[in-house]
């Protein structure tokens, strides 16, 4: 059985279906802090899926799963994940996030379970010198959401050197779109993500969409990003497990697809999707967003074989098309 932390989330749930439609069964640990039941409750139409609902703080929690049930490999993505609210209140994340990772690594080690794929982020790689952003780019974070996940991985090295406690760390760019049949999606109940927002504000009741910033030093003034497509993301973490089951040692990969785009150019994407004139107010900079983050995926490609196949326009529908079963 393969641990899923965080599967009720947006990319955890992503996962837990990819994991299914390859006959994996599986156990998600989740808080419900930001995921919901719901979500635990499709997924469980599409496969085999144990639910326990517990916390990584508390050890009780995880006994639970790892008493019941016989655990190949884990997949953490259970985390805080907001880069603004890291910088108001950084004891959430370093508690959640490391104290968190640290008493499930020592679950594992009790459990002789030795092989983890983590939820990393170019977040860890702090405001780049250098475009497109590969794996020997120097990680200083700029937030404590990336200080958080940078740790993490350090606590991994040492963890495989010592105990052989095999880690795959997969440094996300900007994850984009949902589940091509809609059997997930994004449900953040706070949404701060670009797509989501621009796409909510096409529906009634929706708020206006604010563009934070359009004097970058970038192709048209607006941030650019990396959109990489959630159902390709999923991919990327079976790869991972099966490098892992291969015997690959400890590593880590940037997971974009090396296009970036800007703001607007996604904006205008959202346009031509929903075929709509989206109004647009153009806002302050968002304090701590670099001007451009775009990956060198070469690593994720060549070690692990992983390919990103869908496009931006492809995110976009399938976020779309999520976007109205969540507005009923
Ligand atoms: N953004 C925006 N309006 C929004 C949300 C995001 O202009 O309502 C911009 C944001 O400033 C950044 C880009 O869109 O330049 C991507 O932001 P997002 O929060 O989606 O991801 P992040 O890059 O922070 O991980």
């Amino acid at each position: 059985m393969i641990l899923v932390t965080g599967g009720a989330g947006y990319i955890g749930s992503h996962c837990v279906m990819a994991l299914l439609e390859k006959g994996y069964e599986v156990v998600v640990f989740d808080n419900l802090s930001t995921g919901h039941i719901e979500t635990v409750e499709r997924l469980k139409q599409y496969g085999k899926v144990e639910f326990v609902q517990g916390d990584l703080l508390n050890k009780q929690d995880l006994d639970k799963v790892f008493e019941k049930h016989q655990i190949d490999a884990v997949i953490h993505f259970a985390a805080v994940a907001l880069v603004g609210e890291s910088v108001e209140n950084p004891q959430k994340y370093y508690v959640n996030n490391v104290c968190g990772t640290i008493n499930l690594l020592g679950k594992m080690l009790e459990n002789n379970v030795k092989k983890i794929v983590f939820s990393s982020t170019a977040a860890t790689y702090g405001e780049p010198n250098y475009i497109p952003i590969d794996e020997n780019h120097p990680q200083n974070p700029i937030n404590p959401y990336g200080m958080s996940k940078l740790m993490i991985e350090k606590i991994m090295d040492d963890y495989s050197k010592a105990y052989d406690l095999r880690s795959v760390r997969l440094r996300y760019f900007n994850v984009a779109g949902a589940d091509s049949e809609s059997r997930v999606g994004e449900w953040h109940d706070i949404e701060t993500h670009l797509i989501p927002n621009v796409l909510k504000s096409t529906f009634v009741g929706g708020k206006q969409f604010k563009m934070f910033g359009d004097d970058y030093n970038t192709k048209d003034g607006t941030c650019v990003r990396d959109y990489v497509n959630v159902e390709d993301l999923a991919q990327a973490h079976l790869l991972a497990l099966k490098y892992l089951d291969n015997g690959g040692e400890t590593n880590y990969f940037n997971l974009g697809t090396k296009d970036g785009n800007s703001v607007k150019e996604v904006f205008e994407a959202c346009e031509k999707v929903t075929g709509k004139d989206i109004p647009v107010e153009v806002a302050p900079r968002r304090a701590g967003d670099p001007a451009s983050l775009v990956a060198d995926n070469t690593k994720a490609r060549q070690t692990l074989g992983w390919e990103p196949k869908r496009t931006l326009d492809d995110s976009i529908k399938s976020a779309y098309k999520w976007e109205n079963v969540l507005q009923g």
